[in-house]
């Protein structure tokens, strides 16, 4: 299945996109992540990358969309992939949609996240992430086994460096200005469904896992 998560900032995709990736056996691509192992290995990219992360801006399109066009192309995307945190604009969802196409391919659904800007500020502030894998953690409701350290890889747990409070703000308000319309572009194309993320997070990965079945099976 080739899908999308969407969600704003803190909405729990990066935790939904591990579970369902295994579930499914899909490849999780996360735009997010590719950018911080960019930032870390010093590249033309990370460098570029970096001014905006930090201010809870958007990525230009155009360093964003040639990763993820390339990305989905490799062999192990053959039988799908989960994009998370990718397309964030209409145009990127323009360029997917295109890209797609030339591949004779198309996206199966588009899961969107639910949560109030409350509660994803608290969420975040409590959010810790492995150095190594990314893996996500929070430090009252996804605790790893031992403090500071990584349940899948045994590295360090850090804090984000774009989790710091104003940072936070200023993503949500890049959500709500450049991403959220995306949810009406996905409506129009009957392909988004919803899911209350505040919910457990192996109920809402279960509600998922039941719903795109059930959509699979009249496809
Ligand atoms: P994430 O890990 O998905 O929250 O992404 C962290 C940051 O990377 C975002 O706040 C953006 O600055 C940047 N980023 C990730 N994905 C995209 C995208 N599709 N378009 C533009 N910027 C992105």
């Amino acid at each position: 299945m080739k899908l999308i998560l969407l969600g704003p900032p803190g909405a729990g995709k990066g935790t939904q996109a591990v579970n369902l990736s295994r579930e499914l056996q899909i490849p999780h691509i996360s735009t997010g992540d590719i950018f911080r192992a960019n930032i870390r290995e010093g590249t033309a990219l990370g460098l570029r990358a970096k001014s905006y992360i930090d201010a809870g801006s958007l990525v230009p399109d155009e360093l964003t969309v040639t990763i993820v066009t390339d990305r989905i192309q490799r062999d192990d995307c053959k039988n799908g992939f989960l994009l998370d945190g990718f397309p964030r604009t209409i145009p990127q969802a323009e360029s997917l949609a295109a890209a797609l196409k030339s591949m004779n391919a198309r996206i199966d659904a588009v899961i969107n996240l639910e949560v109030p800007d409350d509660v994803i500020v608290r969420r975040m502030a409590g959010r810790r992430v492995c150095k190594n894998c990314n893996r996500s953690y929070h430090v009252k409701t996804i605790p790893p086994k031992q403090e500071g350290i990584c349940d899948s890889c045994g590295a360090e747990l850090i804090i984000r460096d774009d989790d710091r409070a104003e940072t936070v703000l200023e993503r949500l308000k890049t959500y709500n200005e450049k991403t959220a319309h995306l949810i009406g572009f996905y409506v129009k194309r009957g392909l988004l469904l919803n899911f209350d993320g505040t919910k457990e997070i192996p109920e809402t990965t279960r509600e998922i896992l039941e719903t795109i079945g059930k959509q699979d099976n009249n496809l």
